[in-house]
C-alpha cells in the first residue's frame, strides 16, 4: 500500500511511518513542521519507500501518484498549544480535515481520522464508552481543540454518508513515549523533564486529577488493527490503567532519582477532572488491547529524554 499521513513528522505520525514502513509499504508524510519535527523522520530519508513533502494541509493537497489510505494526524494536541495557537488548530481540523477527505475521495482511497478523547470533554460518564456525547465547553480555551476535532468526526462521517468513502475514526486517550516534545507541555514530558533536570514536578491543580496513559506502541498497534479492519468506528484507543497526577509525579520521581519533590500550580480553565477509556469495543472488534505497563513504558521513555535533553 502507499500510505499518506498527514502530520507524518509529528509523535504519533512518526511513529506511525515507523511501522508501515518497516512492513513494506510506501509512505508519504505531509507536516508544516509547526509542531512536527524532521527529526522524527530524518532515519528515512534516503529510503525509497518514504517521502516527505513540506505543506500545510489546511491549503489543496495534490499528489502525483496513487493513495491506498489517507491518515490524517496532522494536529497540535497539547493544551499548551490551544492558546498558543488556536487558530491553526482550527484550521488544520476543519479545512485539513476537509481536504484530507477531499485526497482520500480523489484517490479512492481509505481514510482514518485520528480524533480524541478530548470530544469527551470533561466527562460526566466514566469510564467514557464511544456512546457517550460528551460534555465540551464551545468558548474555553480548549474548544478550539474540542470543538474542531468534533467537526472532524462530523464531516467524516458526513463523506462516508454522502460520497460512501471508506472511513475510519480513532478516538485517542492520553499516549506518551519517545518523540515527544519536550517542551511539549503535557504532563509526562513535563515530569520526565523536571525529574532529570531535578527539578520539582509541576502538579496543577491538587493533583487528584485523573488521565490513563498509553504507551506509544500500544496505540499504533491499535490505529494499524482498526486501519486494516471494516470497523467505522469510532473506537475508543488507550490504556485503561487510570492513574491520579500525585501518583504520576510519584513514580515518575521514584524513576528518574529526582529528590527535588513536587509545587502546585495553578489548574488550567476546564481541565478534565477524570479521564478513562472504556476499551471494550477494541476488544471486541478489533481483538486490540494494550500490553505495556506505565512503569516500562516510563522507562522506555526516560530512556529516550535521557538522551534527549540538553546538558
Ligand atoms: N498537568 C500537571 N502538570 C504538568 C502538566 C500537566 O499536573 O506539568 C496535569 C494537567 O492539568 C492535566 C493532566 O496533567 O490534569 C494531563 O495533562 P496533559 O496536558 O498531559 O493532557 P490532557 O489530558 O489534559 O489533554
Amino acid at each position: 500500500m502507499r500510505i499518506l499521513i498527514t502530520g507524518g513528522a509529528g509523535f504519533l505520525g512518526s511513529h506511525l511511518t515507523d511501522r508501515f514502513l518497516s512492513e513494506g509499504h510506501e509512505v508519504t508524510v505531509l507536516d508544516n513542521l509547526i509542531t512536527g519535527n524532521l527529526d522524527n523522520i530524518a532515519q528515512h530519508f534516503g529510503n525509497p519507500n518514504f517521502q516527505f513533502i513540506k505543506h500545510d494541509v489546511t491549503t489543496h493537497i495534490h499528489v502525483p501518484y496513487a493513495v491506498d489510505a489517507v491518515l490524517h494526524f496532522a494536529s497540535p494536541a497539547s493544551p499548551k498549544d490551544f492558546p498558543a495557537i488556536p487558530i491553526p488548530i482550527l484550521k488544520v481540523n476543519s479545512l485539513g480535515t476537509h481536504n484530507a477527505l477531499g485526497l482520500a475521495m480523489a484517490k479512492g482511497a481509505r481514510f482514518l481520522l485520528a480524533s480524541t478523547s478530548e470530544v469527551y470533554g470533561d466527562p460526566l460518564v466514566h469510564p467514557q464508552p464511544e456512546t457517550y456525547w460528551g460534555n465540551v465547553n464551545p468558548i474555553g480555551v480548549r474548544g478550539v481543540y474540542d470543538e474542531s476535532k468534533r467537526f472532524a468526526e462530523a464531516i467524516t462521517m458526513a463523506y462516508r454518508r454522502a460520497h460512501d468513502l471508506d472511513t475510519r475514526i480513532v478516538r485517542i486517550f492520553n499516549t506518551y513515549g519517545p518523540r515527544m516534545r519536550l517542551e511539549d507541555g503535557r504532563v509526562i514530558p513535563n515530569f520526565v523533564s523536571q525529574g532529570l533536570r531535578g527539578d520539582p514536578l509541576t502538579i496543577y491543580g491538587d493533583g487528584s486529577q485523573t488521565r490513563s496513559f498509553c504507551y506509544v506502541d500500544d496505540e499504533v498497534e491499535g490505529f494499524h488493527r482498526l486501519l486494516m479492519s471494516d470497523e467505522p468506528g469510532p473506537v475508543n484507543i488507550g490504556n485503561t490503567n487510570e492513574t491520579s497526577m500525585l501518583e504520576l509525579a510519584e513514580m515518575v520521581n521514584a524513576l528518574t532519582g529526582n529528590k527535588a519533590g513536587i509545587v502546585f500550580k495553578p489548574l488550567p480553565v476546564d481541565d478534565p477532572k477524570v479521564r478513562q477509556p472504556d476499551i471494550t469495543k477494541a476488544r471486541e472488534t478489533l481483538g486490540w488491547e494494550p500490553t505495556i505497563g506505565l512503569e516500562e513504558g516510563l522507562q522506555r521513555t526516560i530512556a529516550w529524554f535521557r538522551t534527549h535533553i540538553p546538558a
